[in-house]
């Protein structure tokens, strides 16, 4: 088959149908129309193979995963998912695979109401790259920069769950159903960040690790904050865990859960609480803005926590190296 034939048969057609996708897949550009009063928002992440997912994972969860992670981008600016267009390098051209892939990705695009406008396709080592791209109001983007002292801090969902399941696959043990899903097909928290839009003072999705985003929270904001460690919001299978052996390394240090870390001032928080309640969206305060610069945590977490703020709190460095 030949590389035409993939990219009309995999990757023609995909996501959303939208007005204003002028021009889509087939041309050496796509051609979309940006609304009068709206800013583009765009980003792009890789996905590779034996660093960000196990080469033979089921290609139809990686699919969702390579769209969900910068959907969860999106999310976070409160930005209205739109457009995205996916570099894929193959080791070869494995047409039950791409099935799999495409169907993926492409349900998680309709879901909500995106277009795949493009892309690439190369043989070579099996890569990832989506960017996508979203629609804010001008000027109504939730920032990482806009967190005040006094402001709640929240997360939703449940923090630590992908993080076990990649501790669980990495020891050869068994994994739940629950916590595979969470690592392999992150639910994006879209509505939840068009929600927050005029309501959350700042905003970040958790990719590296609750202390390592809020971290970059804090630090673009020139604040600080308290954490209450017994608020986090656990499933039963991380606080199952914690209960034999309190580690709070899962939900202060694992990486993926893709939920929305996101700040809030004292007077808004009856109405985020009912906003989000009628989305089925779990949210919890978990802490306080606070000025003084530096992440606390209540109870005071010890030693551990040192080994936390050196090794984790950084989040995944993928140039420990760099010169
Ligand atoms: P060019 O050589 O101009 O870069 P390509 O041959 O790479 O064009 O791609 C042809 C068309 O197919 C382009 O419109 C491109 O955006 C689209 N395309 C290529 N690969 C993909 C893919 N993996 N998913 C979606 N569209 C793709
Ligand atoms: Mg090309």
């Amino acid at each position: 088959m030949s590389e035409f034939e993939l990219i009309r048969n995999h990757f023609s057609g995909i996501g959303g149908r939208r007005t204003d996708v002028a021009l889509g897949v087939g041309d050496d550009c796509a051609l979309l129309r940006v609304p009068q009063g709206y800013e583009l928002a765009a980003s792009i992440d890789t996905l590779v193979a034996g660093v960000h997912f196990f080469p033979d994972c089921d290609p139809e969860g990686l699919g969702h995963k390579s769209l969900a992670v910068g959907l969860s981008d999106l999310a976070a600016m409160g930005a209205e998912p739109a457009w995205a267009t996916l570099a894929l390098t193959l080791p070869d051209a494995d047409t039950a695979w791409l099935d799999a892939f495409s169907l993926g990705f492409a349900r998680l695009a309709e879901r909500h109401g995106v277009a795949l406008v493009g892309g690439d396709l190369t043989r070579g080592p099996l890569t990832i790259t989506v960017q996508v791209q979203g629609l804010l109001p001008t000027a109504t983007a939730i920032l990482r920069r806009g967190a005040q002292p006094g402001d709640l801090v929240y997360v939703s969902g449940t923090l630590g769950d992908a993080g076990l399941a990649l501790r669980l696959l990495d020891a050869g043990e068994s994994v739940s159903e629950f916590l595979r899903g969470r690592l392999e097909r992150p639910t994006p928290r879209v509505e939840l960040g068009l929600t927050l839009r005029g309501l959350a003072t700042a905003m970040i999705d958790l990719s590296d690790g609750l202390a390592a985003d809020l971290g970059h929270i804090l630090t673009a904001s020139g604040v600080g904050a308290e954490l209450r460690l017994p608020d986090l919001p656990l499933s039963r299978a991380v606080s199952e865990r914690s209960a034999a052996d309190p580690d709070w390394r899962l939900p202060l240090a694992a990486g993926d859960d893709y939920e929305l870390c996101f700040c809030v001032p004292e007077q808004k928080r009856a109405r985020v609480t009912a906003l989000v309640e009628r989305l089925g969206i779990r949210i919890q305060a978990i802490g306080r803005v606070q000025a003084e610069p530096g992440l606390r945590c209540l109870p005071e977490y010890g030693s551990i926590r040192e080994s936390i703020r050196d090794q984790e709190q950084s989040g995944y460095d993928h140039f420990p190296d760099a010169r």
